[in-house]
């Protein structure tokens, strides 16, 4: 092939790779309508018809439930609000563990913790960087009240053997679906397929409000848990006639009318912006098949993706370059790609140093907590290992990106990995401090 831009020659891309921009005319009249109305939120704390909210929550809420096919939807302020309802919702609390994977955005975890509950971090499938059933297994204790399970990068996790062993224990699952709105497992919707599932409405998601999350189950004692929680549910238990009231400690964390206005044309735009990322998705997968060392993202059997992210796993035993010097070579080509994704969520010094709730260690601590759990380094290595040495991330999956934006992606792996051997004199002449022969940081090239 040609000389790498890394080392002087031209790089295969010029142009950065095209953003998303799916905020069009629709929205703009959806906002406009809502602001004629003067109505931005008709949410009222109390027994009253509008304690469920305004006409355009609660249309936001029975279109997300058609669309992805199930009874119920729950509006709220952000995913991360969503997840700390579903686990209150299904009855989680002290002295409860909920199993769930390190490799996710912090959310998933801090939801547990906001219960007084005990995150258990199981390690991750070393192909699809989800919840790896094994692994699950060998986390259960006499503790463990539920599943977390994440669709990561937008492909669902291993959910047939995941549901079994919930089945088996007699645990709730919990979907944290944020980066897989629009992916299916088998023919249903990611979002739908635990016990209660979470989308993500935020800007950076696959279709976004600004700020947003929707809960969505087939459960009706799930969806009025939630609808108490989302909005000071301790002020109505009496009125509405709810006998458990545990874990009804209410809050305000409703969506404004405006965002559920976006959100419903947002929906609507969800086949389009889905179909065109799960495309280009599929075919980098076939592109960059049978190159060596450069391993595509696999799916669990009849899983489909929204490639929020693109992963890509460099194998540290076929290729002789290091990830970083690759992931150099690839930005210097105009491809650039994240290292590692998230710190594995037990390394964080929260939970090295379990400090969370005061002083005291609480929750660990409590009472209540009859388990020991461990957040030693090494707990999960599969995690550690695509964090510290294997993976990166492309971003691949944003309109108005073609196919010829994915053609140059897999052109620069290709480039690379044919050029690896001048790569590798670069590389032990950054490591023995020799002036760096870089194009890119002289202006070369
Ligand atoms: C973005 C994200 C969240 C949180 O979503 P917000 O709407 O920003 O609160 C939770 N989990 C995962 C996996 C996410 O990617």
């Amino acid at each position: 092939m040609s000389k790498l831009a890394l080392l002087g020659g031209s790089p295969i891309r010029t142009q950065p790779l095209p953003r998303a921009r799916s905020v069009g005319p629709e929205e703009r009249a959806a906002a406009l309508r809502v602001l004629d109305s003067g109505v931005l939120s008709q949410f009222l704390g109390e027994p009253h018809p509008d304690f469920f909210g305004g006409p355009e929550v609660r249309a936001l809420e029975e279109e997300f439930a058609a669309a992805f096919g199930v009874p119920h939807g729950v509006s709220t302020n952000s995913a991360t609000t969503a997840l700390e309802t579903a686990v209150a919702a299904c009855g989680i609390g002290p002295g409860d563990e909920v199993i769930v994977t390190p490799y996710t955005m912090s959310a998933s975890a801090t939801a547990i913790l906001k219960q007084s509950a005990i995150p258990v971090f199981a390690d991750i499938h070393p192909r699809t960087y989800c919840l790896d059933p094994r692994s699950v297994r060998e986390r259960i204790t006499p503790q463990t009240r539920a599943i977390m399970a994440v669709d990561i990068f937008g492909q669902p996790a291993h959910w047939d053997e995941l549901r079994a062993i919930a089945r088996e224990h007699g645990l709730k699952i919990i979907e944290d679906a944020a980066q897989a709105a629009g992916a299916t497992y088998r023919g249903a919707r990611a979002g739908t397929l635990g016990d209660i599932g979470v989308l993500s409405l935020n800007y950076h998601k696959i279709i976004h409000s600004g700020e947003g999350g929707i809960l969505l189950m087939r459960d009706q004692d799930l969806c009025r848990r939630s609808q108490l929680i989302r909005n000071h549910g301790e002020v109505v238990t009496e009125a509405f006639g709810i006998e458990d009231i545990s874990g009804i400690v209410g809050t305000n964390i409703r969506m404004p009318e405006l965002s559920a206005a976006v959100g419903r044309e947002q929906l609507k735009k969800l086949p389009t912006l889905y179909e065109r990322r799960s495309r280009l998705g599929d075919l980098l997968t076939t592109k960059l098949s049978g190159l060596e060392g450069v391993e595509p993202p696999v799916l669990d059997e009849g899983a489909t993706s929204t490639y929020y992210g693109y992963p890509i796993r460099l194998d540290p035993t076929t290729l002789r370059v290091g990830r970083a010097t690759f992931a150099r070579a690839l930005a210097a080509e105009g491809v650039p790609v994240g290292e590692g994704y998230v710190l594995p969520i037990y390394l964080q010094p929260l939970y090295q140093r379990r400090i969370a709730f005061g002083r005291d260690g609480h929750p660990w601590t409590c009472g209540h907590y009859k388990g020991t759990v461990s957040y030693e380094r090494g707990l999960c290595p599969v995690a550690e290992r695509m964090k510290f040495r294997e993976l990166v991330i492309a971003d691949i999956g944003a309109p108005p990106q073609t196919e010829e934006d994915i053609a140059d992606v897999a052109r620069a792996f290709e480039k690379i990995v044919e050029e690896q051997d001048a790569l590798c004199g670069w590389e032990r002449s950054i490591a023995v401090g020799e002036p760096a022969r870089d194009g890119a940081r002289t202006g070369r090239g």
